[in-house]
């Protein structure tokens, strides 16, 4: 039997209150002892003391969840007391003492998943609601949860199984019996196909929306680019000044521009410089600027360099105030920084680049590498059978094969048959509490 484990589930802190997670067969036993108070009815919340030997530590409410209606599937009990660090610590510590063990991160929910509460795709989903940065992914986090990818791979994988059903049927009779017609079995496994590849290309949308775009604001010492990031931002994280070299380390400030969360880079300015520390930020803005999402190169003067323009770069002519009529060149955007102008057409030109006006269309998109990465192999799995199918040179024992191990790659989304490192991998990026 597992032990019975203990975590604040609310982040140490200041707070008015804080909560702090039993979960395990000694759970209300070590509560009884934890409050001196015997009556604890299945889904009530009690007003309790919280003892430590015969001192009262603090008051708080404490809600039992008799097992397997919880959300560990096991007997779980929630303390609300005061949400002070010290409180927090003594009460946990208590706890230990009593017989819990420290949880480790994301037990809680790995305990869920092994007891049948959850499978793997929607315990990854709360990793997600839990650090979402935008309403569309958690959104979509939040659909995940509720099963529906997880009710979308279950009907692929049933109509995997009734192909291969069919296949291992065949396989069980006398093969010279019976001939088996394959063709028959094209259009159900193009449709298999077609559900994989859709929910393969849906992971550029989900990566977009959960880990979000890195956009920097490159450029020589003085053209305005502190300036801007500031009036992007509609702050004044970073200084600015007259003085050419101020940036030297590189600032980032989050924004979310339609939906998908930016993370704002303002860089050290682009020049010879013989401070070694400059050159050293200015080392750190070639780097950053090589792998960003997208490049904002900002000019106060009018360059000729629109030939050379990358996919992912924006040319902006800053200090447009200072430009005089008829010097304006197509391929710019022309904004005054410091005046706030042309701010809205720079963010439009992002949209735009990245293609952020996209619509969602409501669909369940996948979010993570791994289940990105299974999706693609069942995909190829299936590829590959249709093309033996369609040649018409191979035994139904090895199309049995291919299918069958398609069918693992789905499971393996699924979590039915993860192996044990990568699903401790998975939960143990998870918070503690959770
Ligand atoms: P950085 O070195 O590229 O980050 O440039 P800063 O943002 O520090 O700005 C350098 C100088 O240009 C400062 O004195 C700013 O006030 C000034 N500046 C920034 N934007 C504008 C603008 O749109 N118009 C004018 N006239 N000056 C600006």
């Amino acid at each position: 039997m597992l032990e019975t484990i203990v975590a604040p589930a609310t982040p140490y802190g200041e707070s008015s209150i804080g909560v702090i997670r039993i979960s395990g067969s000694k759970a209300l036993e070590i509560v009884k002892l934890l409050t001196k108070a015997k009556d604890f009815k299945n889904r009530y919340a009690h007003y309790r003391k919280i003892y430590l030997d015969n001192d009262i530590i603090d008051d708080a409410i404490v809600t039992f969840y008799e097992s397997p209606n919880t959300y560990t599937g096991e007997d779980l009990v929630e303390i609300s007391c005061h949400g002070s660090v010290i409180i927090i610590r003594t009460i946990v510590s208590e706890l230990v003492n009593l017989g819990c063990l420290m949880a480790e991160p994301g037990e809680f929910t790995k305990r869920a998943f092994l007891n049948g509460k959850l499978d793997l795709l929607q315990a990854e989903s709360i990793t997600s609601i839990i650090k979402s940065k935008s309403d569309i992914n958690l959104k979509n986090q939040q659909k995940i949860l509720s099963g529906q990818l997880s009710n979308k791979l279950l009907t692929i994988k049933q109509k995997l199984l009734d192909v291969l059903s069919h296949f291992e049927h065949h396989l069980d009779i006398d093969e010279f019996d019976e001939v088996l017609e394959l063709d028959n079995y094209i259009d159900s496994l193009n449709f298999i196909q077609k559900e994989l590849k859709n929910l393969m290309d849906s992971f550029s949308m989900g990566k977009l929306y959960n880990d979000g775009l890195h956009v920097v604001i490159c450029g020589k010492p003085n053209v305005g680019k502190s300036t801007l990031f500031n009036r992007m931002l509609n702050s004044d994280i970073a200084i600015t000044s007259s003085e050419p070299g101020t940036t030297r380390d590189i600032i980032n400030a989050e924004i979310n521009i339609n939906g998908i969360p930016i993370k704002l880079f303002d860089t050290a300015g682009i020049r010879d410089s013989d401070n070694k520390v400059e050159k050293i930020g200015i080392d750190k803005a070639k780097k950053l600027s090589k792998i960003a999402d997208l490049k904002l190169n900002i000019y106060d003067k009018i360059i000729n360099r629109d030939s050379d323009l990358k996919k992912n770069e924006i040319n902006i002519i800053n200090k447009c105030d200072e430009l005089s009529e008829g010097r304006y060149k197509d391929g710019f955007i022309y904004c005054s920084a410091k005046n706030n102008v042309g701010i809205d057409l720079i963010f439009d030109i992002i949209k735009e680049k990245l293609t952020l006006s996209k619509s969602t269309d409501g669909a369940t998109f996948i979010t993570s590498s791994r289940q990105h990465l299974n999706i693609k192999d069942a995909y190829h799995k299936i590829g590959v059978a249709l093309e033996n199918i369609t040649n018409n040179n191979i035994s139904i024992e090895i199309l049995s094969l291919e299918l069958r191990e398609a069918l693992d790659s789905i499971d393996l989304i699924l979590g039915k048959t993860t192996p044990d490192d990568i699903i401790n991998n998975i939960f143990s990026h998870m918070c503690v509490g959770k």
